[in-house]
């Protein structure tokens, strides 16, 4: 946790620095990012989706969403990009009080949500520069086909890197991409390792209240970097510790060892609220074994790699295996095969108003699970970023009721005479 901080205070610190030190600013998202080819062209990626959760960890956003709204945007538009516009019109101060830059080009590669879409059309109308549009099919029917995968290629080739070239004045250097995409792989293999670690009893890390620091640097400015690489390689080897040592993911409280019930979590956390939201799990020993968010920004867990080996066609399967590209009817089985690997006792879906992409068909999905692998779930609701709608005690309410419901449902433990050969 402390490694990733510090890693944030210095890509805000440095993005301050980017004008200064005439580094170009591309905005991004996190679905289906091309982090390693911006930093082929030594460009600055800013991900606002990232502003605007590190400033609802920071009690920011609540104040940024109402300048939103009152400028107009309707309660029901995605908290994350009301939080991003009020924070432009607050003059753009960075969750670390960093100013963050204005954009030079806005490179729309995004995945399973037309929000975003709609959200740089705004901030080209805000800051007048150009957009880079990458379009990435839905797996609709649940798998990526060689047309999908060419027609992204395609894109990358005749949109995405001359709009990159126009902008730095220079060629890819395909070598550097490919060197980047090596070090990604690295810690991706890392990441993957400290996740499958969670088959293990006690499980050794929290696949999501831990997961959000674990995926920090991979999701965002940092993959295809040295920093990463030993981030991760730190990571697994604190896991590995953990593990020879029988010993839970430490929680705000202390090491989480007495682990009553192993859950799948479905949807992204709360950020408001995000401490006391963890605390309504390990308070009842609850601990993520596996988790749907962690797969938002790379399906490293169900094995993706990049492979410097096929640069462009590596970039083009990231974007089209990312989970939130994923069909309703993939997302359940993904939720049930993830109950079955990591003998899970229930799953839980955290449904947050703001996301449509997460959110619609949820119910259908929690039915769907449950007939999968007769294993009953729970539904939540709050929101990402706006604080309005988390409600500590309904939650807190709800999480228990369903953990006792769990319990109720196992069988009793035998008598010891039973059990004697
Ligand atoms: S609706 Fe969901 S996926 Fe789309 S921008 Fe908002 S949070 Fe992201």
């Amino acid at each position: 946790m402390e490694a990733q901080k510090a890693l944030l205070t210095g890509y805000y610190a440095k993005l301050g620095r980017a004008r200064a030190e005439q580094r170009p600013v591309v905005y991004t998202f996190v679905p289906g990012n091309l982090v390693e080819l911006l930093e082929a062209f030594d460009v600055a990626p800013v991900y606002p989706e990232v502003n605007a959760l590190q400033s609802a960890m920071r009690q920011r956003s609540d104040g940024f969403i109402r300048e939103a709204e009152r400028a107009g945007h309707s309660e029901d538009v995605c908290s994350y990009v009301k939080c991003d516009l009020g924070m432009a019109m607050k003059g753009n101060i960075g969750p670390t009080g960093e100013a963050i830059p204005p954009p030079d080009l806005l490179l729309l590669s995004f995945t399973g949500c037309f929000t975003f879409m709609k959200w740089f059309e705004l901030l080209r109308e805000q800051y007048g520069c150009d957009i880079a549009m990458l379009h990435v099919p839905y797996q609709g029917d649940g798998e990526v086909t060689d047309a999908m995968r060419s027609y992204v290629v395609e894109q990358l080739q005749r949109e995405v890197i001359p709009k990159l070239e126009k902008l730095t004045g220079r060629r890819l250097d395909l070598d550097r991409l490919r060197a980047l995409l090596a070090r990604s792989r690295r810690a991706e293999e890392d990441l993957a390792w400290v996740f499958g670690a969670a088959r293990r009893r006690p499980s050794p890390i929290d696949a999501y209240f831990g997961g959000v620091y674990y995926i920090g640097p991979i999701f965002t400015a940092f993959r295809g970097s040295e920093d990463a690489c030993r981030y991760y390689a730190q990571l697994r080897g604190e896991v590995e510790a953990r593990l020879a040592a029988g010993e839970g993911p430490i929680t705000p409280a202390g090491p989480l060892d007495d682990q009553r019930h192993r859950l799948v979590i479905e949807g992204p956390p709360n950020w408001t609220s995000f401490r006391d939201f963890w605390k309504i799990f390990y308070d009842e020993g609850a601990v993520a074994v596996a988790s749907t968010y962690t797969q938002v920004g790379g399906s490293y867990e169900r094995g993706f790699r990049h492979d410097p080996a096929r640069p462009l066609e590596s970039l083009a399967e990231y974007c089209l295996t990312c989970y939130t590209n994923q069909s309703l009817p993939r997302r359940a089985a993904i939720v049930a095969d993830m109950i079955r690997e990591y003998d899970a006792d229930g799953f839980v879906i955290h449904s947050v108003k703001s996301c449509n992409s997460f959110s619609a068909g949820q119910l259908h999905m929690l039915r769907e699970v449950e007939r999968l692998t007769g294993v009953p779930g729970g539904f939540i609701e709050s929101d990402l970023v706006d604080g309005r709608y988390y409600g500590q005690a309904n939650i807190k309410n709800r999480i228990e009721s369903y953990l006792q419901m769990l319990t109720a449902r196992r069988p009793a433990a035998r008598p010891a005479e039973e059990v004697r050969p």
